[in-house]
């Protein structure tokens, strides 16, 4: 029996009854830990004390229309009168967003529905396995593809990432992460030698477009298609993980802006708005190799998978997506706030890179150019960068105070958020400086 009672404050409470007072080691985030969320709505969300803070976490991504749309809201709430969770067969839902994504998305010929983006490259990585039937798995410097042991390795993620030993987790068998090679993004010739002396060993090379678990790096067009011509040179799955670049960045995800299809992709977050829910497709003749078909050899499964509360509020944010200018305005917005922080640092004389990609943006404290892999990014003044947001934090701008994260705009955003945001930040960042 633990000596907190519920007249405690809810904080309190959390932690002696949940591990660290968070349900997520990614929310375990010095500096907020008494943070009791009460409601969200828009572009904002409310602690349990009656403040308000501007959101630009948005949960690492997912409400790319802003909290709790009234649209993604109302289908979710329609679907819960006709249907809850049946297990067997499929319902309509699940049949016509399969469909709309096949249509969007360049590489996917067939897609299978999960809960989480982890799953989704979980699964992606194993059926690369399954098909080749080699070992070797290919990641890259400051690329986060979910928790599972696989991909566990130079996850560049947290305040103290850069002196935290590498996996990072305890417990993971070393022979799996024997069997995961991790490169230097944007290294083409890394790649090439890579596949030059081990290429018949390469089941698959699983990679986010645009590392946005750093912040913003953006690929240059060689290092991306020589993803695609040494996996197809070698027989090896090229797996795009577009969890966060899918829907935010286009329709169709960084493929579609790059022009560079992969065999198959992974995505999650922007295309549920909040609602649990991932993705995995991709070519017709490696999905089919999924046990969703009779005598497909990679297994395949999940309770929860397709369920129909979060297929409609899927169906509802794609429909948004499509017919509403989202990316017109979140894009707009993006460049407004970078050219407003750009304007702020000069302002100060303070060196840094403000970076991003249409509704993403980051300030990096470090001189420019702009990032082209993880090392660069050892330059940022991490200090300031987790300082001066705990400051907007105190003035009801969130911003997530950990290391390299990003922020995002969504379509509940306006012109005078980012305003309040430019002000904000350069209080923030004086009242960081001097202290
Ligand atoms: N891939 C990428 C690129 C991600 O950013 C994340 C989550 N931050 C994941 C996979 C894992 O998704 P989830 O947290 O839904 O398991």
């Amino acid at each position: 029996m633990n000596a907190v009672g519920t007249g405690a404050p809810l904080a309190e409470r959390a932690r002696a009854a949940i591990p660290g007072g968070v349900n997520s080691g990614q929310r375990s985030v010095p500096g907020i830990t008494d943070l009791v969320v009460a409601r969200a709505e828009g572009a904002r969300f409310f602690d349990t004390e009656g403040r308000a803070y501007t959101d630009y976490h948005a949960a690492f991504g997912p409400q790319l229309l802003g909290h709790n749309d009234p649209d993604v809201s109302a289908a979710v709430a329609a679907v819960i009168r006709e249907v809850d969770l049946c297990g067997v067969g499929v319902t309509p839902g699940e049949i016509e967003l399969a469909e709309r994504l096949i249509e969007l998305v360049p590489s996917f010929e067939q897609v299978l529905l999960t809960s989480t983006g982890s799953e989704a490259t979980f699964h992606a990585l194993r059926l690369s396995r399954a098909v080749t039937g080699r070992r070797l798995v290919v990641k890259f410097q400051g690329c986060y593809h979910g928790w599972h042991d696989a991909v566990s390795l130079n996850v560049i993620s947290a305040e103290d990432a850069l002196n935290r030993p590498d996996p990072i987790s305890a417990g993971i068998l070393p022979e799996v992460l024997e069997s995961t090679v991790v490169l230097p993004f944007n290294d083409a010739e890394a790649v090439r030698r890579l596949f030059a002396d081990h290429g018949d060993q390469i089941a698959g090379v699983i990679v986010e477009p645009v590392p946005h678990n750093i912040g913003c790096v953006l690929p240059t067009d060689e290092f991306l298609i020589t993803l695609r011509e040494q996996t197809t040179q070698h027989g090896a799955i090229l797996i795009f993980d577009e969890v966060i670049t899918g829907f935010r960045h286009a329709l169709g995800g960084w493929q579609e802006i790059s022009g560079i299809t992969p065999d198959l992709t992974t995505l999650g977050k922007a295309f549920a708005n909040g609602f649990p829910l991932g993705a995995i497709g991709g070519r017709a003749d490696l999905m089919q190799q999924f046990s969703s078909r009779p005598g497909g050899s990679a297994f395949f499964a999940g309770t929860y998978n397709g369920a129909p509360v979060v297929v409609a509020a899927a169906l509802a944010t794609l429909t948004k997506l499509t017919e509403q200018p989202v990316h017109e305005h979140t894009f707009r917005l993006g460049e407004l706030a970078r050219a407003g922080l750009r304007e702020v640092f000069a302002e100060l004389d303070l060196p840094a890179v403000v970076t991003g990609y249409g509704s993403i943006f980051v300030s990096y404290f470090m001189p420019g150019p702009a990032p082209r892999t993880y090392s660069d990014l050892l330059a940022n003044r991490a200090d300031l960068f987790v300082g001066y947001r705990r400051k907007l934090i105190e003035r009801g701008i969130f911003e997530l105070p950990l290391n390299l994260k990003r922020s995002h705009i969504s379509y509940a955003h306006t012109e005078s958020d980012i305003e309040q945001l430019i002000d904000g930040t350069r209080d923030a960042v004086r009242a960081a400086l001097s202290e």
